[in-house]
Parts: C-alpha cells; structure tokens; sequence
C-alpha cells in the first residue's frame, strides 16, 4: 500500500497534475520538447547485480531481463522534466475519466464478464463496479494498458535517482517478479513511470496484492482480464474496502442546510435531510462526510471510508471521485446535474500555496504550502469559514483567499 501511495505521491508531484496519462503509450511528446540524449545503462545494471542476486533473482532471469537494455530509455527522461502548470479541476478529469463512450463500454465488459465479476465480489467483497470502474479509469478496460517496457524504464529512473532509491527498489521487485515467472520480460510493460499492465500496479504493489484468479499458475495483469479485476479487488480488500458501504453517494442538500455538522453517521444525514440523487435510501449506519468539489450549488456528495480506500490507490481526489461516479454510472446511476463552478471560481497553484500560508498563520493548516488541494486543505478552509461565519463548504475560492488577506 505505501509503496503505491508513495510512487503516486511522488508522480503527481512529477507531472503536477492528477494520474490522468499513465496509461496512454508515452512515445509522444511536445514538439518542443526535445528527448534528452541516452545515456549508458550498463555500468549501473552490473551495480544493480549483486542486490538482484541476493534477493533470489537467478543470473539467468538477471541476464534476460536485462537483454537488449543498454541504454536509458530519453522518453522517460524527458517526462521526469515535464512540470505540470497546475492541476485540472475536477470537473475537467471527470469529463474525461467518466465519458459516455467508457460507459457503454464499461456496460458491455460488466455483461460480458459477468460470471468472472460475481465470483470476484464472493471473493474479495468489493462491487463489480468498483472493480470496472477502476480497470476502466486506469486502461480503459485493459486497451490502454502501456507499450513502454517496464525494466528499461525502472532502470531509466533508477540510475538517474529520480525520487531517490525508490526506482531502484521498483527495479529489484520486477526482477522478482521475472524470477517467479509471472511473466516474460518481453510482455512486462506499462506506463513511463513503471505502472504496469491492465491495473497500473508498480511492481511492489504487484508483490503484495497481484492474484492468479484464471488458475494458470501466473499472475497475469497484462493478459488476463481475470487476474487483472482480482488483483484491483484483492488490493483494495487488503487497503480496508468496507462491504457494507459504498465508495460515497451523490446527494442533494435541503434548503438551509447546516454545512458546519459535515461529519456524521448516515443516519443522521438522513435525518437532516440529505438524499440520494438516485432515490435510493442512505445506509443506516457508516461514517460519512460531505464532499463538495466545486463548493456550494456544485455537485454534493457524502463520501465514506471506502473514499480513502481509493485515494490510498491515487491520493488524488479527483481520482477517486472518478472511479467513484464511473462506478456509480456503471451501475445505472444518474449523471451530476448540479452545476460545476466557473474557472474565475477557482484558485490555481500559486492561490491554494497563499491560502495554505494563510491558513497556516492562523493555525488552522498544518501542512505544507504545496499548493494541492486534498483532505487537509479543505478541513482547514471549514474551520476558517466557520470561525468567520461563512458557508463551510470546504472549498477554496479567489473570494476565499481575499477574504482570508483582509483578517487582521
Ligand atoms: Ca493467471
């Protein structure tokens, strides 16, 4: 699980935007951007040696995993120097991420495979539609899985101490990977930063939670729509998914609504008022906390701890509000129709750094001024507009901002 979450961490920090390309093929870069020059790869695969074969990498499988890979692969470079602007709103990633046409194919996958998804969800006690809806959100339902061969990739990272040793100890776990035989090192591909196959798994996470569920004695993310949905159920039934509730509920809010209890158990939402967009009624029981990603009159969801289940996959939110209305769709659910802000309404990078310096001065945020809005962010954007009397919504505006700079 850190593993994962620290890699991502670490890649949104990269491409400062929401994982929103790790699955398309990279060869393709700006016109602007010139690939780097390839650098000589051998001297630090022969370093790499004595690590692999001391942890049980036979010379053999050393020696074809490395056939052919002499120099660094200048894609990969020159996407660790693309610098993001900032990123997307989230209404943009989910135009995207949830389009009509992955629906309909997500619809005929979920018919197609539907025997497969019910001894999954016996299994693992995570929905089918969870299940698509990341398969689909991560490859497009595997057609996007990633041409960039894996360990010429880690080994670009790798040697050029991108993020530290991190790359380097992704490299030792493919080789792990080869060593058992999962898979040849001719299929073992993915994005540019490692993320493999039809489910995106670094090859750690693969380790951890990967699962043989076809029985052939492989686990086969690449080839194998089966082991690839159970390795997505697998990783998120050990992240903690919780069976009884859903990832979260798009909702509506009656008029007059008390923003300042936006944490409480789903019965008392209830009791207040909030109802689902679909009609359905709201579990009995759960911890729940509003989510309003374009503020008040936007879309209003109550999002439960099976949200962090999937931020802990992604720690975007926009991420997993994806997977989370992908899923939704999937199943039948009705789209958003609330409207979603204009971009005047909302802040970029430099903005949300300033609100969380000004946060911070008033010890109301604790983080650092990444200017990232996550979980942090807008807790601490509630308890300063419940201190001033706004609406507390949680969501960081330019208004916001002017107001917070004209508080003594
Ligand atoms: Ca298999």
């Amino acid at each position: 699980m850190t593993g994962l979450r620290l890699a991502v961490v670490l890649l949104l920090a990269a491409c400062g935007t929401a994982r929103s390309e790790p699955t398309k093929p990279t060869s393709k870069l700006p016109a602007a951007e010139k690939p780097p020059a390839p650098t000589d790869l051998r001297a630090f695969i022969e370093a790499l040696r004595p690590d692999a074969l001391s942890r049980g990498v036979s010379p053999r499988t050393f020696a074809a995993a490395f056939s052919g890979v002499t120099t660094a692969d200048p894609d990969v470079l020159a996407r660790t120097r693309r610098q993001g602007e900032f990123a997307r709103p989230v209404w943009e990633y989910l135009v995207g991420a949830v389009s009509p046409g992955r629906i309909a194919r997500g619809q005929a996958q979920a018919a197609r495979l539907a025997p497969t998804l019910a001894a999954i969800e016996a299994r693992f006690g995570v929905p089918r539609w969870i299940v698509l809806a990341f398969w689909g959100v991560e490859s497009d339902f595997g057609a996007s899985a990633g041409t960039v061969p894996t360990v010429r990739a880690l080994a670009t990272l790798a040697q050029a101490g991108f993020r530290g040793t991190l790359f380097r100890d992704e490299l030792l776990a493919a080789l792990a990977i080869l060593e058992r035989g999962d898979i040849a090192p001719s299929g073992m591909k993915g994005s540019w930063a490692g993320a493999m196959g039809q489910v995106q798994f670094l090859p750690s996470s693969f380790l951890a939670h990967a699962v043989d569920f076809d029985g052939d004695g492989h686990r086969d993310i690449w080839g194998s729509q089966a082991d690839a949905l159970a390795s997505i159920a697998n990783y998120l039934k050990s992240l903690g998914w919780n069976p009884a509730l859903s990832w979260g509920y798009a909702v509506t809010l009656p008029p007059g609504f008390d923003l300042t209890a936006y944490r409480a158990d789903l019965s008392d939402f209830a009791r207040r008022g909030v109802r689902r967009t679909d009609n359905a009624p709201l579990p009995s029981s759960g911890n729940a906390s509003l989510f309003l990603p374009g503020g008040l009159g936007g879309p209003v969801f109550l999002i439960t701890d099976n949200f962090e289940v999937v931020r802990a996959y992604n720690t975007s939110d926009s991420y997993a509000l994806a997977v989370g209305h992908l899923a939704d769709r999937l199943a039948g659910g009705p789209s958003l129709v609330a409207p979603w802000p204009s971009d005047a309404a909302r802040l970029d990078k430099g903005g949300l750094q300033a609100l969380q310096t000004g946060l911070s001065a008033r010890k109301l945020y604790a983080g650092e001024a990444d200017g990232r809005a996550g979980p942090k962010l807008r807790e601490a954007v509630r308890r300063y507009q419940i201190e001033q009397g706004l609406p507390a919504d949680g969501y960081a505006t330019p208004a916001l901002l002017e107001h917070l700079k004209h508080r003594p």
